[in-house]
C-alpha cells in the first residue's frame, strides 16, 4: 500500500463516530520520505475547514518552529496527528476537545501505517495524546518531554503541543515552556545531524 492509497481509504473512513461530525478528513501533509515527522493531537476548527493539519494559530507556531527555528522547510517534515477527523463536544462543532480512547484506537491503524511507510528517522510528538499513544504510556508529557523514547525502534521526542505555548505564554514572549520546546528541538536536530 503507498502513502497515496492509505489517504484515499482514510478519506472515506467511517470506522469510529467522529466521521459523522467532521467536515473532511485532515490525513497529514509532507515530505513522504520525511526524515522527521510531527505528530499531534487532531484537526481543529481550521483544519477540519481545509483539510490540511497545523494550519490554525497552533500550526502557525508550529511552521515557525520548523522554518525559523529548524531552518527547515514545512514541506520537507511530515506533519500528521492521532485522530484524522475533529473531535467537538458532544459533536457540536464548536468546542474542540481531546480525542477518546474508542477514536483513537479506531484511527491508530492510519497513523500507524503512515509511520510505517514514511519510516522517518525520528519523531516528535506535540502533547498527550500523541505521546502516550506512541509511548504506550498513561504518564504526562511533563515527566516525558526532553528525553528519548522509542517507537519500533524510532527516537521520539515528545515535546509540548504548540497550542499549549499559546494558552501559557501567548505568540511572543520567552516563556519557560518556549525555552522547553526549544531545548526538545535542538536534541531533535542534534539527532538528525542539523546544524544548532
Ligand atoms: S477519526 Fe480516524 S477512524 Fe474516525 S472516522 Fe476519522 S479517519 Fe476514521
Amino acid at each position: 500500500m503507498t502513502l497515496a492509497e492509505l489517504e484515499a481509504e482514510a478519506k472515506r473512513c467511517i470506522r469510529c463516530k467522529l466521521a459523522s461530525t467532521r467536515t473532511q478528513v485532515v490525513f497529514g501533509e509532507g515530505n513522504p520520505k520525511a526524515r522527521l515527522m510531527f505528530i499531534g493531537e487532531g484537526p481543529g476548527k481550521e483544519e477540519d475547514l481545509s483539510g490540511r493539519p497545523f494550519v490554525g494559530r497552533a500550526g502557525q507556531l508550529l511552521t515557525r518552529i520548523i522554518e525559523q527555528g529548524m531552518k527547515l522547510r514545512r514541506e520537507d517534515v511530515y506533519i500528521a496527528n492521532v485522530v484524522k477527523c475533529r473531535p467537538t463536544v458532544d459533536g457540536l462543532g464548536v468546542r474542540d476537545r481531546p480525542p477518546e480512547p474508542d477514536e483513537v484506537a479506531a484511527c491508530s491503524f492510519y497513523l500507524k501505517k503512515q509511520i510505517e511507510l514514511i519510516a522517518p528517522e525520528v519523531i516528535v510528538t506535540l502533547g498527550n495524546p500523541a505521546t502516550r499513544f506512541l509511548l504506550n504510556t498513561n504518564e504526562g508529557i511533563m515527566k516525558l518531554r526532553g528525553k528519548w523514547h522509542s517507537y519500533n525502534g524510532i527516537p521520539v521526542m515528545p515535546t509540548y503541543h504548540p497550542s499549549f505555548l499559546l494558552r501559557h505564554g501567548g505568540e511572543t514572549g520567552n516563556t519557560p515552556h518556549k525555552r522547553e520546546v526549544w531545548n526538545d528541538i535542538k536534541l531533535v536536530m542534534q539527532k538528525l545531524g542539523l546544524p544548532v
